[in-house]
C-alpha cells in the first residue's frame, strides 16, 4: 500500500490502475514513461525519488494541481488532511491538534492504512515523503518540512502544558479579542517577555518551561503548538494535572491567534 494509492482511493473511491513498462519514480509501481512531464528541473526533493522514468496513475493524481482550480476536488498540496481507504478529511489549523491527539475523530479505524498530512505552507507535495500508518496510537505525521512518528499518549502531558500556556484569563475572556498568556511564537521558543511571565505566574511558567525544554526541538512540539486552540482559563491554574477539554465544539478564535498562525507558519 503506497501513500499515493491511499490518496487515489480516498478521493476517487476506487483503486488506481497501474499500466506501463517502466516504474514510478515516486512509489515504484508500474508506470508509463512520462517522468519528465511531471518532474521539472526546479524539483528540489530529488533525493526522495527512486529509479525508473515514469510516474504512475496514482502519483499523477496526487500531483495534480488543476483540480483545486476547478473546485471539484481539492489539490492535495493545498490542504492538511487525513486519508483513509474510505475517504479523506480535510482540516484546518483549528482542528489539527484534536485530530492529532485522536485521528479516529476523522474516521480512521485501527488496523486500516491511513495518512496524516499537516501541511503548514499549503504549497508542498507531501505524499512521496510520507509513510503509511496502521495504528492511531502510533502513526506517521508528515509536515511540509519533516515527518515523524507520533504517539498521542506520549505527548498528552506536553500538550496539556502547551494548552495551559495558550489559554487566557477570566478577565481577558470578557474582551472581544482575548489575548492568550503567551503567543505561539513564545511557546515555540519558550523565551517570552518578562511582563507576560509575571502575568501568568513566574513559578508555574518556569516549572512548565523546565518540563518542556527537552521536547521543544522535536517536530511534534511544533505540530502541537501549530494546532492548539486558545482556551478560556476558567480553572485554577495552581492545580497540577487539570483536565483539558479537547472537544471539537466551536470556533474559538481571536485576532492574535490568526495573526500568529499566519505569520508563523506561512
Ligand atoms: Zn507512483
Amino acid at each position: 500500500m503506497t501513500p499515493s494509492k491511499i490518496i487515489y482511493r480516498a478521493m476517487n473511491g476506487a483503486d488506481p490502475v497501474y499500466t506501463g513498462d517502466t516504474i514510478c519514480k515516486f512509489c515504484g509501481m508500474p508506470a508509463e514513461r512520462n517522468a519528465k512531464r511531471y518532474i521539472k528541473p526546479t524539483f528540489t526533493d530529488i533525493h526522495f525519488l527512486g529509479p525508473g522514468d515514469g510516474v504512475c496513475t496514482a502519483c499523477v493524481f496526487a500531483l495534480d494541481d488543476r483540480r483545486g482550480q476547478e473546485n471539484t476536488m481539492p489539490s492535495c498540496r493545498k490542504m492538511s488532511a487525513i486519508y483513509t481507504l474510505h475517504g479523506y478529511h480535510k482540516f484546518d489549523a483549528l482542528s489539527a491538534f484534536e485530530l492529532m491527539m485522536d485521528p479516529q475523530k476523522a474516521g480512521v479505524q485501527d488496523g486500516e492504512p491511513f495518512l496524516f498530512f499537516l501541511n503548514y505552507s499549503k504549497k508542498k507535495h507531501l505524499f512521496y515523503k510520507a509513510r503509511v500508518s496502521f495504528s492511531t496510537r502510533s502513526f506517521w505525521v508528515q509536515t511540509d518540512n519533516i515527518g515523524f512518528m507520533f504517539s498521542p499518549d506520549e505527548w498528552k502531558d506536553v500538550a496539556n502544558m502547551v494548552q495551559e500556556l495558550y489559554s487566557y484569563s477570566k478577565e481577558e475572556a470578557k474582551k472581544k479579542n482575548p489575548m492568550t498568556y503567551f503567543t505561539k511564537a513564545e511557546i515555540l521558543s519558550l523565551m517570552p517577555s518578562l511582563h507576560r511571565i509575571e502575568k501568568f505566574g513566574a513559578n508555574r511558567f518556569f516549572a512548565i518551561k523546565e518540563s518542556l525544554m527537552m521536547y521543544k526541538s522535536h517536530p511534534a512540539y511544533e505540530a502541537i503548538v501549530y494546532g492548539i486552540r486558545p482556551k478560556d482559563d476558567n480553572d485554577d491554574r495552581t492545580k497540577n494535572g487539570r483536565q483539558i477539554d479537547t472537544r471539537i465544539d466551536g470556533n474559538i478564535q481571536c485576532g492574535t491567534q490568526r495573526a500568529q498562525q499566519n505569520g508563523l507558519f506561512d
